[in-house]
């Protein structure tokens, strides 16, 4: 059966703080408890989740100690992001392209006080570059992919949830995002960044300690 990606994060969640209520499980999804009631239904139905009365959800799924897709489930997206490359709406687009060489990057992030705005990526700068428009003016604001169109996982999601939002939504890299309060209202912080890199050297890193 092929699960949701809220369902995946909920499965991680469990196998971290077992036993865990739903309340505290839809908390540390930002979500109701009524919004999460029907895969929390799947997931025990399945027996993947067991509930247990007056302690909470724990996780039945095998999870061999020594696989790699074990470890990988255990390791939190905290312990490996790296720092994102960031600009701002205004940069022009040859000053971006300059930043994405500097700092050896193929994803820039767009922030406003530390608010994730957008995206950019190589083949954004390159389908500029072959249309007409002038590169020291435009904006890459005008080339970005905007939120809430972009994929991003928080410190406390696996590995593996981060790996499987690179391969399922074809994108090189990924904003880690922590939810903050300003003025009364949530806004989503860029704090780090996950790209196809940073999976691959786990990949190697598991391979070595075999
Ligand atoms: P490239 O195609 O340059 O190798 P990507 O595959 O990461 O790089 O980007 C493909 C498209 O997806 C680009 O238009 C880019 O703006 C957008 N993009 C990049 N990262 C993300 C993300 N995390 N979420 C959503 N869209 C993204």
């Amino acid at each position: 059966m092929k699960l949701s990606e809220r369902q995946e994060q909920i499965i991680e969640l469990v196998k971290a703080n077992e036993p865990i209520t739903s309340e505290a499980i839809a908390k540390e999804l930002g979500l109701t408890r009524s919004a999460i009631r029907p895969d929390l239904s799947i997931l025990t139905m399945t027996g993947i989740l067991q509930a247990r009365p007056k302690v909470g959800y724990v996780c039945m799924r095998n999870s061999s100690k020594n696989s790699s897709s074990g470890e990988i489930r255990k390791i939190r997206v905290r312990d490996i992001m790296s720092k994102p490359v960031l600009v701002k709406e205004e940069t022009p687009v040859y000053e971006a392209i300059l930043t994405l060489f500097l700092n050896d990057a193929g994803t820039l992030f767009i922030e406003n006080d530390g608010v994730l705005l957008g995206a950019v990526s190589r083949k954004d700068f390159i389908k500029m570059a072959m249309g007409t428009a002038d590169m020291h003016r435009v904006p890459v604001g005008i080339i970005m992919t905007r939120m809430p169109n972009i994929i991003w996982v928080s410190e406390d999601d696996s590995a593996f949830v981060a790996a499987k939002k690179i391969i399922e939504h074809q994108v090189d890299s990924l904003p880690v995002i922590r939810r903050e309060g300003v003025d009364g209202k949530e806004v989503l912080k860029i704090v780090g960044k996950i790209s196809k890199t940073t999976i691959t050297g786990i990949f190697v890193k598991l391979g070595e300690d075999e």
